[in-house]
């Protein structure tokens, strides 16, 4: 049993050492000591039901034992920096990682998170076509420094620093946007943005397949398309940022732009790529990773052997596991599921999402769609009281995000949906 400090001591330290600007889920929150697949368990040996999986962070499960020991051998062996010597993890994992990306994207830059992957997408945009102006998506989260935090779309996220050269396009959105599920309408503002807020030219179009922070928004189909073709009359290039949706979660597909029929120029990708390690990569075409040779680049502990060892492993259990698959079957499961639920209870204003990264969305009145924010974080609350902990986002803070370890069960999509209809009956 776990003997170490409990939540009263831990918040008296964070409260005391730790930024004030670190929040929790929760009015109790919750101190968690231990995890293993889908399960986590708190301070008292309470075990909970994970449909959150640290923002999509854990793929494979936690504490997979593959993957540790990956970490283990690896650790025991050698930890550096791999900027000046050779190291074969390093490149053995960007050999498999090439190998589940499309066409030319066969180059790989390892870095430390999904922010360092996108500032540097970005930066290799601009280089590359020598033009200063994005296209982000409005609700995007693309990371929160200077140039990503330009990209982010959300005012809850960006503070009040120079941002330069952002354009935010309409937010093709199926459940609140003036277009429905016309992706090509929403896509002409890409253009608009294109004719008149720039000369003409751009750097690039960054955006999510489905946006998570956002509140699990699946873009309109047949946006990408409209968007990319756009952009690159422009002179610009198409940025994915796969940090929540790839990884095999939408379980269709690998990648999230995937089910969209586009091929990227750059695809960036953090979070479920390491099983919970702090990594995140960038990959491009051989003819754009050449910008960075024009001047000295290196990220000491981006693609450390630790980092990449445990990374491959990540890609081996995936495979072994077949969890694209199971975030299919699972995912489709849990979805008609929540579909049903939706028919019982008023508040579900929309059930959305694709394999295990599923939103619901809660509104006080279905026609006006007014966020249900107050009751969210009862349920939420409740949940958690019966051993399930499920994530929370949108603009409006009133959407559940599910996006649980891919070794996610049937019985447990149905202890999670048997959780939220008792919370929600509780309203
Ligand atoms: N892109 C997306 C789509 C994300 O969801 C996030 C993190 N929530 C990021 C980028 C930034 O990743 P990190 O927090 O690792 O910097």
């Amino acid at each position: 049993p776990y003997t170490g400090p409990r939540i009263e001591e831990i918040l008296r330290k964070r409260s005391e050492f730790l930024s004030p600007s670190m929040f929790y889920f929760y009015k109790k929150p919750l101190n968690i000591v231990d995890g293993k697949m889908q399960y986590l368990y708190d301070e008292d040996g309470r075990r909970y039901l994970d449909a959150f999986g640290g923002i999509a962070t854990v793929c494979c499960g936690h504490c997979h034992p593959d993957v540790i020991e990956a970490i283990i051998n690896q650790t025991k062996r050698l930890q550096h920096s791999t900027v000046v010597y050779l190291n074969h993890a390093i490149a053995d994992f960007a050999e498999a990682l090439a190998s589940k990306l499309p066409g030319d994207l066969k180059v790989v830059f390892f870095t430390n998170s999904g922010t360092e992957a996108n500032e540097l997408a970005l930066m290799m945009a601009r280089l590359y076509t020598g033009c200063h102006d994005v296209v982000s998506v409005r609700n995007a989260y693309h990371g929160n420094a200077a140039g990503t935090m330009g990209a982010t779309a959300q005012s809850n996220w960006k503070f009040n620093i120079v941002q330069t050269g952002m354009h935010h396009a309409l937010n093709p959105d199926q459940y609140r946007g003036a277009f429905g599920s016309d992706g090509e309408k929403y896509a002409k503002d890409v253009q608009e943005i294109i004719e008149f807020g720039t000369s003409g030219h751009v750097a690039a179009f960054i955006s999510e397949a489905i946006q998570g922070v956002g509140g699990i928004l699946e873009l309109a189909p047949g946006y990408l398309p409209a968007a990319y073709k756009s952009i690159r009359k422009a002179g610009g290039l198409c940025i994915a940022d796969e940090v929540q949706s790839g990884f095999a979660r939408t379980g269709s597909h690998f990648w999230g732009f995937e089910a969209h029929g586009v091929v990227p120029d750059i695809v960036t990708m953090a979070k479920g790529i390491g099983n919970g390690l702090p990594i995140g990569a960038v990959v491009t075409t051989p003819e754009i990773a050449k910008v960075l040779t024009r001047r000295s680049y290196f990220n000491t502990f981006g693609g450390n052997p630790v980092c990449t060892a445990g990374g491959l492993a990540v890609l081996k259990v995936l495979e072994k596991e077949r969890l694209q698959e199971n975030a299919l079957v699972v995912g489709s499961y849990l979805k008609g599921r929540l579909e049903n639920l939706q028919e019982k209870h008023d508040i579900i204003g929309d059930v959305r999402g694709r394999g295990l990264m599923l939103g619901v969305e809660l509104v006080t009145d279905r026609r006006s769609k007014a966020p249900a924010k107050a009751e969210i974080l009862r349920v939420m609350d409740q949940m958690k009281e019966m051993g399930v902990l499920v994530g929370k986002g949108g603009f409006y803070g009133n959407v559940f995000r599910i996006t649980p370890p891919l070794c996610f069960t049937k019985d447990d999509a149905d202890f999670l949906v048997d959780s939220m209809d008792l919370a929600i009956s509780k309203l």
